[in-house]
């Protein structure tokens, strides 16, 4: 995801290095650069017109100060006005009603509504301690209301039963009922889509909206489908008081347009994206994460949120810190990182988090799965004094790690690298001035 853009704004502070200072002539290419990157991520263009304007404004208006370069500084500028456009921060879910706060979910078939339904119920349950009921309104998909039983069950969820011969509306009203009676804090309505957005499916939805009064309606949409994305929350929009968006399948192969429109568009906050098909791949939004991860700065933060889900907390707190300080990683930490990623579903969920450098030289290396068992097969074969100080680890110690591991030096060669580089990763994000080391890296 966003490969692409990533590589072309990258490739503009590249082509600024060397220039003095920011100017209207110099800024001039690079904005034209950037412009031509948004609009082939399919970012709508009225939003890409506005953004450029706005960057210009702020670049020209910048004080190139220190030994920023003007490519570091234009970035910087960009990085600020990304995370605009996207909503500077994140927008959470608002539960504070009479329980049970009740969720409608709206959005085209496919979109990913009831798949997003049962992810938010475990991510309710297991973030926020939420005790979730989940139902389903759609009785004209005739699998659907089976799939959210399914999904419930298998995410041990409370769900209310419901079958295709009732209306929508006693469905929803009577698992309020029901969530009431039981103590449920939160009740997840899914509803039925349509192919493409018609008169009768608004007229439902405005009609479950009217009975069931819910604090949060949340428009689904499937990223991959880019402009028309941003076109079908602005008619979902118009017929329903949406609160929030929730985008699905950033995981695919999306250009990344979506999410940089849809909340200009709508004016409604993206509060969650789907990153995967599993249960667990659905994440809280942060405009300022994905606007550094556009950027090919990694997402840092949301990795070390995920870990600390996904491993025992203790060994991802001290991790986090180290990675935080930049003090003391070694490799018994690389190969805890190596663990956690097999945990957390392998490299390529990884990827798209980690900083566009990093994730490169590792798709330079053709990291795969067989490629991380060999890494902690070498790690293995080191003694512990070798894994805290990889520095110390000179042709006689590889000839015996590469004999012990059955691989050849240039295995452990290139192990030791790969480490020496994400440890220099660590340094950047680390400590203060954090961001403009780590722009200065990309210059
Ligand atoms: P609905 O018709 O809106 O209820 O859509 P579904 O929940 O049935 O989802 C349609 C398809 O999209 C299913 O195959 C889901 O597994 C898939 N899907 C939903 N969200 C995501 C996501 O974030 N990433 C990926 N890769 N697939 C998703």
């Amino acid at each position: 995801m966003l490969d692409n853009l990533t590589q072309r704004l990258s490739g503009i502070v590249k082509n600024l290095r060397g220039q003095a200072r920011l100017t209207e002539s110099n800024i001039q290419d690079a904005l034209r650069e950037v412009r031509l990157a948004l609009l082939e991520a399919d970012v709508a263009l009225p939003v890409v017109k506005e953004f450029i304007a706005k960057v210009k404004d702020a670049a020209l208006g910048q004080e190139v100060i220190g030994n920023l370069q003007p490519g570091q500084a234009l970035i910087g500028v960009v990085n600020r006005e990304l995370t605009k456009l996207m909503g500077e921060h994140n927008d959470a879910l608002n539960l504070a009603a009479v329980p049970p706060a009740v969720i409608l979910m709206a959005g085209l078939q496919g979109a990913g509504k009831t798949t997003s339904s049962g992810k938010l119920a475990k991510l309710l349950r297991e973030q926020n301690k939420k005790k979730v009921l989940l139902v389903s309104c759609d009785v004209y998909r005739p699998a659907a209301i089976e799939q959210l039983r399914m999904l419930a069950q298998q995410l041990d969820v409370d769900f209310f039963p419901s079958d295709a011969s009732q209306k929508p509306q006693d469905i929803a009203l009577a698992a309020h009922d029901f969530a009431k009676k039981h103590h449920h804090d939160v009740l997840i309505v899914d509803t039925a889509g349509r192919l493409a957005v018609d008169e009768a499916m608004m007229a439902e939805i405005k009609d479950l909206h009217a009975a069931l009064k819910p604090i949060e309606t949340l428009f689904v949409v499937d990223a991959m489908t880019g402009q028309d994305a941003v076109n079908t929350a602005k008619a979902f929009g118009d017929a329903l008081p949406l609160t929030g968006v929730i985008l699905t399948k950033l995981d695919g192969d999306a250009r990344g347009g979506a999410a940089l429109s849809v909340r200009q568009v709508t004016g409604k906050p993206i509060k969650f994206v789907g990153v995967s098909e599993k249960p667990n791949g659905l994440e809280a939004f942060h405009p300022e994460r994905m606007a550094q991860r556009i950027l090919g700065m990694g997402d840092v933060l949301s990795l070390l949120e995920e870990a600390q889900r996904n491993v025992d907390h203790a060994a991802a707190e001290k991790l986090a810190k180290k990675m935080h300080s930049g003090k003391g990683f070694d490799l018994n930490d690389f190969k805890m990182q190596i663990v956690q990623m097999k945990k957390m579903g392998g490299m390529s969920a990884l990827m798209d988090k980690l900083p566009a450098q990093l994730s490169q030289a590792a798709a330079n290396a053709k990291v795969d799965e067989r490629q991380i068992n060999r890494t902690e097969g070498i790690i293995n074969s080191m003694t512990p004094f070798e894994r805290a100080h990889p520095e110390l680890i000179k042709a006689s110690r590889k000839r015996r790690i590469a004999a012990g591991a059955g691989v050849q030096v240039m295995h452990v060669n290139q192990l030791l690298n790969q480490f020496e580089q994400s440890q220099k990763m660590m340094k950047m994000f680390s400590g203060k001035g954090a961001m403009a080391k780590m722009m200065k890296g990309m210059a």
